[in-house]
């Protein structure tokens, strides 16, 4: 369906910043055909009042594993070994594909209440991923979580389940990425069959990169260099690779990253959480490192909500640099939106308003006490927004929300789901 989106103001990316224009906007054939005057078409459009709305990009949440949303506040306030080992470990390990798959959906209703249009997941269903996405209509890079020895070694399954799953489920909405779990779960062999096949086949990959102290020593140990060097050294980090963490940077790792063109997305909640600290994203960002955002999964953070980690981010930063300058609010946008599209090599097409981009986009109510009055906007979508100011959600033109109702999801059937998945594999009842 194409539409105009009228009375509603749009936001813009102007320069280092953003400004609110009232303009129409067209939506055609997924895209944005047009802003402020019509497009030259025979087409009809059906028209949408934007009145008391912001209308801005989708946010782009940068890492996380979406399964992971069913153990939300399932194991907190222990140590990292216990949360791992005791707690998020043994669900993993017998979790059941469908319960999987209404977990994911728990996870894609929050982001589209909370304003993100696409996400990176790395995940560890068989298909569950792209079937969730597919039924929520959210724009997935989706990577299934590589582990081990050798990508062609026998019983590795997930590689050649990862190929057969983008042979089936590519789409205008989703496509993949390779994705080795980390340095101390993948040997470095699989890592280079990971560059090798990504760059044959045109794929982006992704990897947790020194999140914690433990990694880094067991990597210098092991190999004589930071996990940072030891993947730059084989060609892992490229303008096509996305490192979740960062956290422990090194000796020369930042310039490594710099140089490389690698994307780095922090995860502060996450990071918190799970004491390992906070990334040094200011030096990266000077260095002239690519800063995207994520949640990481629901086990770590306890929440998909990209609202709360624009918050959180600007905060951690000013408050460790104690620079009150540090991380604005423009900048912090830009991690998940334009400079998400960036990494995912699709700048100028996603995460901004502009003619030819994909119709991916949110409306903000104004008239929310938590935005009002409208001093800043850009200030008021960093500081003071929550993502319960969400009305409507469009992805690649179609609407997954309107008016706070959600279109393609039951919320009340994923609900009854995930509450059996609780009480089956969580031994809760609440
Ligand atoms: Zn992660």
């Amino acid at each position: 369906m194409n539409y105009i989106i009228t009375n509603g103001y749009l936001l813009l990316e102007d320069g280092d910043g953003f400004r609110a224009v009232k303009e129409d906007l067209y939506v055609m054939d997924g895209k944005i055909a047009a802003i402020g005057r019509a497009p030259e078409t025979e087409e009809t459009f059906t028209r949408i009042d934007a009145r008391d709305r912001l209308v801005m990009p989708g946010l782009i949440n940068m890492h996380t594993h979406v399964y992971m949303t069913g153990m939300r506040n399932y194991a907190d306030d222990v140590p990292f070994g216990e949360w791992l080992f005791d707690r998020v470990m043994p669900v993993e390990d017998t979790l059941t594909v469908e319960a999987a798959y209404w977990c994911n959906l728990l996870g894609m209703i929050e982001m589209i209440r909370t304003g993100t249009t696409a996400f990176v997941d790395m995940h560890m269903f068989h298909e569950q991923s792209c079937l969730a996405a597919e039924k929520a209509g959210l724009r997935g890079y989706i990577g299934r979580g590589l582990v081990g020895g050798s990508l062609y070694e026998a019983g590795n399954r997930r590689f050649p389940e990862a190929l057969e799953e983008m042979e089936k489920h590519r789409s205008d909405t989703l496509d993949f990425i390779l994705s080795p779990h980390a340095i101390y779960s993948c040997s470095v062999d699989l890592m280079k069959e990971v560059v090798r096949e990504s760059d044959a086949r045109g794929l982006l990959r992704q990897t947790h990169l020194s999140e914690g102290m433990t990694e880094v020593e067991n990597c210098l140990k092991e190999h004589g260099k930071t996990p940072v060097a030891l993947l730059d050294d084989i060609g892992f980090l490229s303008s096509r690779t996305i490192l979740a963490h960062c956290v422990q940077m090194q000796d020369d790792d930042i310039a490594r990253l710099a140089r490389s063109g690698a994307t780095v997305v922090t995860n502060p909640a996450s990071n918190a959480k799970l004491r390992n600290g906070f990334a040094p994203v200011l030096e990266m960002q000077a260095a002239g490192v690519n800063i995207c955002l994520g949640t990481d999964g629901a086990a770590s953070n306890n929440t998909l909500n990209l609202f709360r980690e624009m918050g959180l981010f600007t905060m951690i930063h000013k408050g460790i640099s104690r620079d009150s300058t540090a991380a604005p609010a423009a900048f912090t946008l830009k991690t998940c939106t334009s400079n998400a599209a960036r990494a995912l090599g699709r700048a100028g097409e996603l995460g901004v308003i502009a003619e030819g981009a994909a119709a991916d986009l949110i409306f903000l109510d104004l008239n929310a006490v938590s935005l009002f009055p409208n001093n800043n906007i850009v200030s008021s979508l960093c500081y003071s927004a929550n993502g319960s100011e969400v009305t409507d959600t469009m992805v690649n033109g179609r609407f997954l929300m309107r008016d706070r109702t959600l279109l393609t999801i039951d919320e009340a059937e994923v609900f009854a789901h995930v509450r059996a998945f609780q009480q089956k594999f969580l031994q809760i009842s609440l």
